[in-house]
């Protein structure tokens, strides 16, 4: 049992309470500032190193949801009982959050030695929980940061354990990691991208770029991808690979999509109106509820018929809230919108969730259209899922095609679109209305 519990409720007064964690008997977050501030000054004449760390438990909140608020309560409390039990005497470890715990290693004097600190941390909290006649198991991530000269402030201190844990966050749950100076700077550069984007988006700065999609057999343009290009003054060419992950973390996805959207819709507008438009959306936005109404208002403002635009989703998207992502394809393929599974192959449990949920197309990763040609398997697999696509009633784009011996190999398989560099990049909405006249002139 942590320390206070077991002090007499005469002895604790206000103060006391001041800095306890009333759930845990643990320190709070006041404890823990309080705490690095006295090692600090006592670390004025005698700068040796220390270091702290914040843990944050993977994936609580389902936990919470599945078992109950109870149930999370007993496992914060046997979380900081096992804190508690596997500190020396010179060190600390607090709660700082609903599901944040914070430690403090006086006698830790380097980056090796407090990771190696911290994973066995983590080992510990790894042990199954129990919660009633059940057990429950979570992991939890840790980022540490050190003391090394005294102009480090507290505050500096925990903003560097911070940007170390949001980095553990970003690489998979049970991860430790130490700040580095190399992290500052990459958090910086997020920063920035952030703050760049945010303001290309509100003055309308991001622009879609087109990507036909044909026909295999006849090589005819049957639709566009819809690809975001932004270019920064200062940055220069972001590639969306950089630019939309931060958008989704930083929560200026929405605008972004809708802003990117409304101008595709309305170049769309512009070609014949039997081509479609397909649209990329990000996994956060599958479980948002707004979604599929912020889709339609934007084709409603516009004037182009849902029966004109796919959605395309990846199964990241559809892993983190199934139940939400199902209803958000209902809700669009009600309206007329198709949806499609984008990169396919390239995630988990790809085959589950083809029955789960309801696809109207399936787009095969550019990584397997890349290596058929040399690979057996990667032949194969391609055949499979275009039997099996065919036996659900799914249409097939395969991706990344580049030669024209792997567009010949997919027609003979019956794979009946393509998309790629052969057929033609990403171009932006005037050179692809442009291509689309020639198209229409020479077939006149
Ligand atoms: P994606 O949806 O799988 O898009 C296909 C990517 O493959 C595009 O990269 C495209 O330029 C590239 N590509 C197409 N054909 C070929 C080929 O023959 N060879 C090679 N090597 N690459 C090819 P891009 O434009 O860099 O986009 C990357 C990813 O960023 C997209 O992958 C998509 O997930 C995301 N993205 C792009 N625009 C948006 C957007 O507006 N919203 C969202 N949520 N995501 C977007
Ligand atoms: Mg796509
Ligand atoms: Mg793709």
């Amino acid at each position: 049992m942590p320390r206070s519990f077991a002090r007499s409720k005469a002895n604790t007064d206000n103060s006391e309470l001041a800095f306890t964690d009333s759930l845990t008997g643990l320190g709070n977050h006041r404890r823990f500032v309080d705490k690095i501030e006295r090692l600090i000054s006592d670390r004025a004449d005698d700068p040796a190193p220390f270091a702290l760390g914040i843990i944050d438990l993977d994936g609580f909140k389902p936990i919470n949801d599945l078992f109950g608020h109870k149930a999370g309560d007993d496992i914060l409390i046997q979380v900081a009982m096992r804190l508690h039990a596997s500190m020396d005497s010179y060190s600390t470890v607090t709660r700082i959050g609903a599901d944040e715990f914070a430690f403090l290693y006086p006698m830790v004097f380097s980056e090796d030695a407090a990771a190696e600190k911290a994973r066995m941390l983590v080992e510990i909290l790894s042990a199954p929980y129990d919660v009633g006649t059940r057990t429950a198991r979570l992991s939890a991530s840790v980022g540490c940061s050190l003391f090394h000269s005294g102009d480090e402030t507290t505050d500096v201190l925990i903003h560097k354990a911070e940007t170390a844990l949001y980095s553990a966050k970003r690489s998979g749950r049970g991860a430790v990691v130490v700040f580095s100076q190399e992290m500052e700077e990459a958090a910086k550069r997020v920063t920035r991208i952030e703050q760049a984007l945010r303001r290309a988006v509100s003055a309308g700065d991001v622009e879609p770029y087109f990507q036909p999609i044909v026909d295999l057999r006849t090589r005819r343009t049957v639709g566009f991808e819809t690809l975001a290009r932004w270019t920064d003054p200062d940055l220069g060419s972001v590639p969306p690979t950089t630019f939309i992950p931060i958008a989704e973390e930083r929560g200026i996805i929405g605008a972004l999509s809708q802003l990117v959207l409304r101008k595709a819709a309305q170049a769309a507008l512009d070609w014949p109106d039997d081509l479609f438009l397909s649209f990329n959306l990000s996994p956060s936005q599958m479980v948002d509820q707004n979604t599929g109404l912020n889709i339609l208002s934007v084709l409603g403002r516009v004037g182009l018929n849902p029966r004109r635009l796919d959605v395309e989703i990846t199964e990241t998207g559809l892993m983190s809230d199934p139940i939400s992502a199902g209803k958000a394809i209902d809700d669009l393929r009600s309206s007329g919108i198709r949806v499609a599974l984008d990169d396919f192959g390239t995630g988990q449990s790809s085959l589950g969730r083809l029955r789960d949920f309801q696809f109207d197309k399936l787009k095969i990763d550019r990584s397997f259209v890349a290596t058929m040609l040399a690979d057996r398997p990667s032949e194969h697999i391609i055949r499979a899922i275009l039997a099996m696509c065919d036996g659900l009633g799914v249409d097939v784009i395969a991706e990344g095609i580049e030669q024209e011996a792997q567009a010949e190999r997919l027609r003979q398989f019956g794979c009946v679109w393509g998309q790629g560099y052969l057929f033609g990049r990403p171009a932006s909405a005037g050179a692809t209305l442009s291509g689309l006249r020639e198209t229409l002139r020479a077939r006149a």
